[in-house]
C-alpha cells in the first residue's frame, strides 16, 4: 500500500528559497491551488484546466503514483501555485478557500442566480457553500433541503429562506436546482422541484458511476443539466470576496482541533449530524 499524505486544504505561510519565478516574499501568508493542470492539452488551452485529464490533485488518490497532500508541517508547491492571502484574512477562513472555489464554480454553471429561485439538495460542506455563494450572488429565494437538520440550521445561517427536512416540496418550481448530494434520491427531488424550462447542476459525485435519473421530466421540462467539477480560475475570486466580506461562510466551520487530537477530528468530520467542515491545525 502506498504511503500518501492526505489534505488538499492549504493555507499557510510560505517560505521560497528556491524560486524559479514570482513568489511571496519569505514567511508571507498564501495559500496553494491543489490542482496542477498539464497547461497543454486542448482543455487547458480553452481555460477549463478543471478538466485537464493529466492533473494532479494535492491528496488526491485518483492517480497513480498518488499525490501526497498538505497534512505536514512543511511541503514543496511549485511558486506560480502559490496565492497571497489578504492582510485582514484569517487563516482559518482561508482554509474553506478551495470548498468555497468548488461551490462557487458549481453556482457559475447554472446561469444567472440573481433574483431566482434556486433549490440546494444536500446541505454537506459544500452545499453549504453553495449556500454562502448564491447569497451574495443576488439569489432571491435559496431553499435548501436535508435529510439532517443540523446542517439546516448552518444553512439558515448563510442565508437559507426556507429548509427541508427530507425532499424539498414538488410544486417548489425552482429555478435552479443545484443537486450536492450525489444521491439519486436527491438527483430525482431536485428535478421533481423544478420548474419547466429550469436549470439543473449536478455537482455531487454519486457513489457509482450509473444512477437512476428521471429522463423523462427532464426532457418534457427542457431542463438545462449541467455538470460541475473542482474549479480553476475561481480561488482568487474567492479568496478577495473571503478578504472583504461579501462572501460569509464562518459558519461552515463546525470545529478545530490541534493534531494532538487528529484521530478524534477525523471521527467528528466523519459525523455528519454532528459536523460539517473540521479543522486540524498544524
Ligand atoms: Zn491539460
Amino acid at each position: 500500500m502506498p504511503r500518501w499524505c492526505w489534505g488538499t486544504r492549504s493555507p499557510g505561510t510560505s517560505s521560497p528559497p528556491r524560486p524559479t519565478g514570482p513568489v511571496p516574499p519569505r514567511a508571507h501568508r498564501s495559500r496553494s491551488t491543489p490542482a496542477t493542470p498539464c497547461e497543454q492539452c486542448d482543455l487547458c488551452r480553452e481555460g477549463r484546466q478543471n478538466l485537464c485529464p493529466h492533473t494532479s490533485y494535492l491528496g488526491s488518490a485518483a492517480r497513480v503514483p498518488h499525490t501526497d497532500g498538505a497534512f505536514a508541517e512543511r511541503y514543496v508547491v511549485a511558486a506560480r501555485r502559490l496565492l497571497p492571502l489578504p492582510g485582514g484574512l484569517p487563516v482559518r477562513t482561508a482554509a474553506l478557500a478551495e470548498p468555497a472555489s468548488v461551490a462557487w464554480h458549481a453556482v457559475s454553471r447554472a446561469g444567472a442566480v440573481a433574483g431566482r429561485r434556486v433549490l440546494v439538495v444536500g446541505a454537506g460542506p459544500i452545499g453549504l457553500l453553495v449556500v454562502a455563494v448564491l447569497r451574495r450572488a443576488g439569489a432571491r429565494e435559496i431553499v435548501v433541503s436535508d435529510l439532517r437538520e443540523r446542517p439546516l440550521s448552518v444553512a439558515r445561517e448563510l442565508g437559507a429562506t426556507a429548509t427541508h427536512l427530507g425532499a424539498p416540496p414538488e410544486d417548489l418550481k425552482a429555478e435552479v436546482a443545484i443537486d450536492s448530494s450525489g444521491a439519486a434520491a436527491g438527483v430525482r427531488s431536485a428535478v421533481l422541484a423544478s420548474r419547466r424550462g429550469g436549470h439543473l447542476v449536478l455537482l455531487g459525485l454519486p457513489p457509482s458511476p450509473e444512477q437512476p435519473f428521471p429522463t423523462g421530466l427532464v426532457a418534457t421540462r427542457e431542463l438545462t443539466v449541467a455538470g460541475s467539477f473542482r474549479f480553476h480560475a475561481e480561488l482568487a475570486d474567492v479568496v478577495a470576496a473571503l478578504a472583504d466580506g461579501s462572501l460569509h461562510v464562518d459558519p461552515v466551520l463546525s470545529h478545530e482541533f490541534g493534531l494532538d487530537e487528529a484521530e478524534r477530528a477525523f471521527a467528528v468530520a466523519r459525523d455528519a449530524a454532528t459536523s460539517s467542515k473540521v479543522l486540524l491545525r498544524f
